[in-house]
């Protein structure tokens, strides 16, 4: 997708603060953070929303959890914890129409969300 902000990171027309990187899955992090640490964990391949994935994407998701679980031992959340979510449309709070994983932890988190 051309213009798809995530693409252009995918394709390396815009540079992220890259934490991981693979084959299929990119972990940058997010440029306006809400928790002192806020990852964005994506597919390499363009999903825009939770309601267009399909059977065949099963593995894929699963990976970004794995990524997700690897980038918060690395940034040192993994043991007070963290919080992995994703937002689909309007009512979700969705801002870019490119899947991606929110890793999120630092400090203690409210539940539930606003
Ligand atoms: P969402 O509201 O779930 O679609 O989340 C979109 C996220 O992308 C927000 O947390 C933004 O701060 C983040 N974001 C937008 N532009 C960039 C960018 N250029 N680099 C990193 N994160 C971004
Ligand atoms: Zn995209």
């Amino acid at each position: 997708m051309t213009d798809c902000l995530f693409c252009k990171m995918v394709a390396g027309d815009i540079k992220p603060d890259t934490v991981y990187e693979n084959d299929e899955v990119l972990a940058f992090r997010d440029i306006n953070p809400q928790t002192p640490v806020h990852v964005l964990v994506i597919p390499k391949r363009h999903i825009a929303t939770t309601n267009d994935l399909e059977a065949g994407d099963a593995e894929l998701i699963g990976k970004l959890y794995l990524v997700a679980k690897q980038v918060a031992e690395q940034e040192g959340i993994a043991e007070p914890g963290y919080r992995t979510l994703i937002n689909c449309n309007r009512d979700g709070g969705q801002a870019v129409y490119h899947i991606h994983l929110h890793l999120m932890g630092g400090r203690p988190l409210g539940w539930p969300p606003g």
